[in-house]
């Protein structure tokens, strides 16, 4: 299957069970699909962490957004569906949210006002 290529990057997909999401850490991309297509967005993280836990609000130090939703696995072999995007860098996992994580907590900011949930 073939990606969307950057000019600057390389986007290699990592399969999670039936899904697979390309995600990069350096342009902030984020792509799902399954063997059948595309995936919307909500319905890849739904799939990847729809079982985590929220754990905490945290304030964000300006723009994008005053919060930082702080979600936690629900066990090991959940923790590791993490890996499947790149550590400690945000990315652009919907229009208006972004991601990111530390290989034990998984960090959620939404850039409107709408409140995600997944
Ligand atoms: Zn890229």
């Amino acid at each position: 299957m073939k990606l969307n290529d950057s000019e600057w990057c390389e986007h290699k997909p990592t399969w999670v069970g039936k899904i697979a999401v390309a995600a990069c850490g350096e342009c902030g991309r984020v792509d799902w699909f399954s063997d059948t297509g595309p995936v919307d967005p909500s319905e890849g993280l739904a799939i990847l962490f729809g079982s985590f836990d929220l754990i905490d609000h945290l304030d964000a130090l300006g723009a994008p957004s005053p919060t930082v939703l702080a979600y936690s696995a629900p066990s090991a072999r959940k923790r590791k569906n993490l890996n499947a995007l790149p550590a400690n860098v945000w990315l652009k996992v919907a229009p208006d949210l972004l991601l990111s994580h530390d290989h034990e907590t998984l960090y959620f900011r939404p850039t409107t006002s709408c409140s995600w949930t997944i």
